[in-house]
C-alpha cells in the first residue's frame, strides 16, 4: 500500500499534485488552481477524482477549486484556520488530524509562516509530502502573514520528517533558489551536486520536484541555518537577493 504523488505544471511556476492510493486507486488534487488544465489531466489519467487537498488561501493554490468540485464532486479539505478565505471545505482541518484518501492516511501539520493557516499533508505511506509554498526545493516560502520564527518552527517540524521523504512543494522554484543557496553556502558540495541535477531536469524539460528531504537537509540554505536568528537573517537576505 503506497501513495504516489506526479506533478501536474498549472499557471506559470506552480505545480497541483496528483495523487493516488495505489490499493483502491483513489485519487486526490493538490492545489487545483487551474481548472481547465487539471480537469484535462485528471481526464487523460482515468477520469477520477476522490478528494481535492489545499494548503492554503492563495489564489494561485485554489483558483480553480469550485470549478473541479462541480465536475467531480469531490469533497474539499483545508485549514479550520483559514476556513473564511478558503473555498467551503467539506473536511476543516488542523495539526495532528487525519485525512483519508482510499485506504491511506495522511497527517496534517500546521506550518505558519508563508500564511497564517498554511498546512501541509503527510502519507506516511510512500513518504509523500505536499509542502505547499512553506518547504521548496533549495528554498522556503516568503513569510507573507506569520513571523520568522513562526516559519523557522514549522520547517523544524517538516525537516524531522523521516530523510526519504518526498517534498512535493507548489512552485517550480529550484532554480532562482539555487542562485542564493549558492550565494550563502557556495562550497556545499551536496548543494552543487543538487544544483547540476536541476539544471539538467530543467533543460530537458522535467520538473526539479519532488526532491528528497535529505538531500534538503545537505543542500536547502534555510534548513541548514543552524539556529532561528541566522534563519531569520538568511530569509530576510533573500528577500532583497
Ligand atoms: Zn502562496
Ligand atoms: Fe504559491
Amino acid at each position: 500500500m503506497t501513495v504516489t504523488a506526479t506533478p501536474v505544471p498549472i499557471l506559470s511556476d506552480n505545480y497541483a499534485w496528483r495523487l493516488v492510493d495505489s490499493e483502491t486507486g483513489a485519487v486526490a488534487i493538490v492545489d487545483p488552481a487551474d481548472a481547465k488544465a487539471i480537469i484535462a489531466a485528471l481526464d487523460a489519467a482515468g477520469g477520477r477524482l476522490d478528494l481535492i487537498l489545499l494548503t492554503h488561501h492563495h489564489a494561485d493554490h485554489i483558483a480553480g477549486v469550485e470549478e473541479v468540485r462541480a465536475r467531480f464532486g469531490a469533497p474539499v479539505v483545508g485549514a479550520a484556520a483559514d476556513a473564511h478565505r478558503l473555498p467551503k471545505l467539506d473536511q476543516a482541518v488542523k495539526e495532528g488530524d487525519t485525512v483519508t484518501l482510499g485506504k491511506a492516511r495522511a497527517q496534517v501539520i500546521d506550518t505558519p509562516g508563508h500564511t497564517r493557516g498554511q498546512i501541509n499533508f503527510f502519507f506516511p505511506d510512500g513518504a509523500v509530502l505536499l509542502s505547499g509554498d512553506t518547504l521548496f526545493s533549495l528554498g522556503c516560502g516568503r513569510i507573507i502573514e506569520g513571523t520568522p520564527p513562526e516559519m523557522y518552527a514549522s520547517l523544524r517540524k517538516l525537516a524531522a520528517l523521516p530523510g526519504d521523504t518526498l517534498v512535493c512543494c507548489g512552485h517550480e522554484y529550484t532554480e532562482s533558489n539555487a542562485r542564493f543557496a549558492l550565494h550563502v553556502d557556495p562550497d556545499n558540495a551536496a548543494l552543487k551536486t543538487r544544483v547540476a541535477e536541476a539544471r539538467a531536469q530543467r533543460a530537458a524539460g522535467r520538473p526539479t520536484v519532488p526532491s528528497r528531504l535529505s538531500d534538503e537537509l545537505a543542500a536547502n540554505p534555510f534548513l541548514l541555518a543552524p539556529d532561528e536568528a541566522s534563519f531569520a537573517a538568511r530569509r530576510a537576505a533573500k528577500d532583497s537577493f
